[in-house]
């Protein structure tokens, strides 16, 4: 089986490099594009390890117009999609994945249009709240992108999700030391509450369905500040809240989305 792994991995490669060759040479546009994508699902599905995974679906990611920044790719790139999903064999899937207490990791293409939403409020040093932070994943791509010098703050209310979370954390080579340092952390509490301790923020991303938006994370919001949030019950929306300079607010809906609800402990473990 490892032979086999290898020889597709290798003529994976090399059909790789005779697309791209093709793609100089041939002024058909259309047919080199197609090449191109074959040989990139064909590297993607028989890689035989994670971090060529976890590229492969970056790239097609960019490649379908979802990441558009070099600094959401980098940091996608760099946190390991695979080390925080139950099983890894469908991590690099685009596709939620039950993460056991009636809730879901969302899928990539959710987590890169978020991190794109909110990209120009992660730079480094920015202050990052995620409420509903689930698998730690997206916490931990924020706190990648706002360094060592921002704070990326996760709040949860399941705690054996917390635990699990910072477990996978310090998998990550990339966050981890985050984690250590401190500019990263995740607590266990009631996010409609948001996390005041380092309120304002540059960027609130909210990971669950609210019938609407909690007045807290609007006030812990700074003038300059975005939230991205889904918002409504069986039909939802992701709305972007941009906080103006004079402390008033703009809201737009982005896309219709479908998440799991931002409700109360008991509510959610009832299946609710
Ligand atoms: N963004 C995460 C998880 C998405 S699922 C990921 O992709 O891994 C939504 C998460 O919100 C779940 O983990 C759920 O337990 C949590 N949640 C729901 N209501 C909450 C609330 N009121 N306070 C904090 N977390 C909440």
């Amino acid at each position: 089986i490892a032979c086999s792994f290898r020889y597709y991995a290798l003529s994976a490669k090399r059909l790789k490099s005779l697309s791209l060759s093709l793609s100089l040479t041939q002024h058909e546009g259309t047919f080199s594009l197609f090449v191109v994508r074959i040989s990139r699902d064909v590297i993607q599905f028989w890689s035989p390890n994670s971090i060529n995974k976890n590229k492969a679906m970056v790239e097609n990611l960019q490649s379908h117009g979802v990441i558009t920044s070099d600094e959401v790719a980098k940091a996608m790139e760099a946190v390991d999609r695979g080390l925080f999903v139950p099983d890894p064999s469908y991590a690099y899937v685009d596709s939620p994945l039950s993460i056991g207490y009636n809730v879901t990791i969302s899928a990539p293409h959710m987590h890169a249009m978020c991190l794109q939403l909110l990209d120009k409020n992660l730079k480094p040093g920015m202050r990052v709240l995620d409420v509903g932070s689930g698998t730690g994943y997206l916490t931990a791509c924020f706190a990648v992108m706002v360094g060592s010098e921002g704070r990326a703050i996760g709040v949860e209310h399941i705690p054996e999700l917390v635990a699990s979370s910072v477990k996978n954390i310090e998998a990550s080579a990339a966050a981890s030391p985050l984690l250590k340092q401190g500019s990263l952390a995740i607590h266990v509490g009631d996010g409609r509450q948001g996390w005041g301790e380092f309120a304002p923020y540059d960027a609130i991303h909210v990971g669950a369905a609210a019938p609407e938006i909690p007045e807290a994370l609007i006030d812990q919001l700074k003038p300059g500040g975005r939230l991205v949030i889904p918002v409504g019950n069986l039909f939802q929306d992701l709305q972007v809240v941009d906080k103006n300079s004079d402390g008033s607010v703009s809201i737009r809906s982005e896309t219709s989305v479908r998440y799991v609800p931002l409700t109360s402990r008991e509510a959610q473990l009832r299946g609710e």
